[in-house]
């Protein structure tokens, strides 16, 4: 059975980029019928931010990326804790092992020290940043000593000369010289496991069959392969995604011009999850055929690990909310109106003091038009609130050839029409027409313009009709 996991460190809130992650990862793993699980690493204590852990859960439920474990939801009791720091003594115990078997050592350096060597190496013109690997000489008696009399020490990893060849699903085949690493820390002088250590841990007792992450990871992958052979236990496949970049072509960040960076953003202006994850999972990835609107299941079958890209993708905003507008016109109509009243900004529009009926219709208007639900805040200002006609908009009226007429006659028409109903509007204004003997622009826009005091809109009879007799005649009096 495959296993595959999101890893994130909780040290901020649910990205684009995390989100492409932990979704192929929801794919992979759904594709094969295997098992999804989100697991927290959050050994580096002090760059843990308060919240994070919820706004991940939050978000990637919102989005419908559903762990089947996590430590909300441990599985089998083999795989461990889902969180790294209920598993200190674990590391511990296992840094410790590798220090018997003459795999690991310690390391008395401290800062001072440690800093010193590297500007002696710098000064023979070394670059390396590398540990010189000095505690490695030690004598059993001076390591006795060291830990009698109290001395600080971290764990490093005695790293084996060996050329490393790791297949990368994604990426290829890739060779790696270890003497470029030298001896790293596993486990820091506070007894706290380091990233790369406790990534091999918890993927090797969690039975992770695939690690799937972004190009970022893949310098530690070497780190990573050497620990697994340290302990003999077998290496999972690795695939590492390439990087999201921005319309600038640099790395997709929270400044990353008009993209939106985290999925709370996109939440809270009215997206459909839906939307997101079809997006998000053309990151990098693509399925077979033109298609690309695609549901969650649609997309689990077509998943294909030899699919995803060499190349960066870049994140397209302007695509995502096409998609997104997609979705929305596909909404049966109360799904769209549930959806889009949550966005009506009450601060701007009250309405509480309309019709149920009334709002729905004015809603419905813009079913077609919606890239996501916070836009319909762009389009009801017409119909709640008094509008001051700008200057532009007079000027732009005056432009039309006998615009007064026209203005005239809608007036009168109006005013004497019982029947008020959008077919009896739609026939008053063809009576206008040929009253005026004006058509198309000559005929819309004085009439739109004396209506709604707006040059835009939906359909004219729809808008007159629900704007209301009084309205559209106090509108037409602020024409002068
Ligand atoms: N915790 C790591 C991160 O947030 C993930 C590491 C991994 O997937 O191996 O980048």
């Amino acid at each position: 059975k495959f296993r595959l996991r999101y890893a994130p460190s909780p040290t901020g809130f649910l990205h684009i980029g995390n989100t492409r992650t932990a979704l192929m990862n929801y794919l992979f793993a759904k594709h094969y019928d295997g098992d999804f699980i989100v697991r927290i690493e959050d050994t580096d204590l002090e760059r843990n931010v308060e919240g994070a852990i919820e706004s991940q859960f939050e978000n990637l439920n919102w989005l419908g990326i559903i762990a089947d474990e996590s430590f909300l939801k441990p599985g089998e009791e083999k795989y461990g804790k889902y969180m790294q720091s209920q598993k200190f003594e674990r590391y511990e115990k296992l840094a410790h092992d590798l220090i018997n078997q003459n795999k690991a050592y310690r390391c008395f350096c401290t800062t001072e020290e440690l800093e010193k060597d590297y500007e002696e190496q710098v000064a023979k013109g070394i670059v390396a940043t590398k540990y010189s690997g000095k505690c490695a000489k030690l004598s059993n008696q001076e390591i006795n000593s060291n830990i009698e009399v109290g001395k600080e020490f971290s764990i490093r990893f005695l790293v084996p000369e060996k050329i490393l060849n790791i297949k990368d699903f994604i990426k290829g085949d890739i060779t790696f010289d270890s003497k470029e690493l030298g001896d790293f820390v596993i486990l820091k002088t506070n007894k706290i496991a380091t990233y790369n250590f406790a990534v091999v841990v918890d993927d090797f007792d969690m039975e992770i069959t695939h690690v799937l992450r972004g190009e970022e990871h893949i310098s530690n992958t070497p780190r990573q392969i050497l620990i697994y052979e340290a302990f003999g236990w077998k290496t999972p496949n690795f695939g590492h995604m390439s990087l999201i970049i921005d319309s600038t072509g640099k790395k997709l960040s929270k400044r990353s011009g008009n993209a939106l960076f985290f999925i709370e953003q996109y939440k809270n202006q009215g997206y459909l999850p839906e939307a997101m994850f079809n997006y998000i999972s053309l990151l990098g990835w693509s399925p077979t055929g033109e298609k690309e609107l695609l549901t969650r299941e649609e997309l689990i079958k077509m998943f294909d690990d030899k699919r995803f890209s060499k190349s960066p993708s870049t994140f397209d905003m302007t695509k995502m909310k096409w998609i997104n507008s997609q979705y929305m016109k596909n909404l049966n109509e109360e799904q769209y109106l549930d959806f889009t009243k949550k966005f009506i900004d009450s601060n701007r529009f009250n309405i509480s003091t309309k019709s149920i009926e009334w709002l729905n219709q004015v809603l419905l208007l813009f079913k077609k038009e919606l890239e996501f639900a916070e836009q319909i805040n762009n389009h009801l200002d017409i119909f709640f609130n008094d509008i001051d006609l700008s200057s532009e908009i007079i000027d732009g009226l005056k432009t039309i050839d006998n615009y007064e007429l026209v203005i005239v006659e809608f007036k009168n028409q109006i005013n004497s029409l019982t029947n008020w109903t959008t077919e009896e509007i739609k026939k008053l204004i063809k009576i206008v027409s040929e009253l005026t003997s004006k058509k198309g622009k000559e005929l819309f826009m004085p009439i739109r313009i004396a209506a709604s005091n707006s040059e835009h809109g939906p359909s004219l009879a729809d808008v007159i009709y629900l704007l209301g007799k009084e309205k559209v005649l106090a509108n037409i009096a602020k024409i002068k």
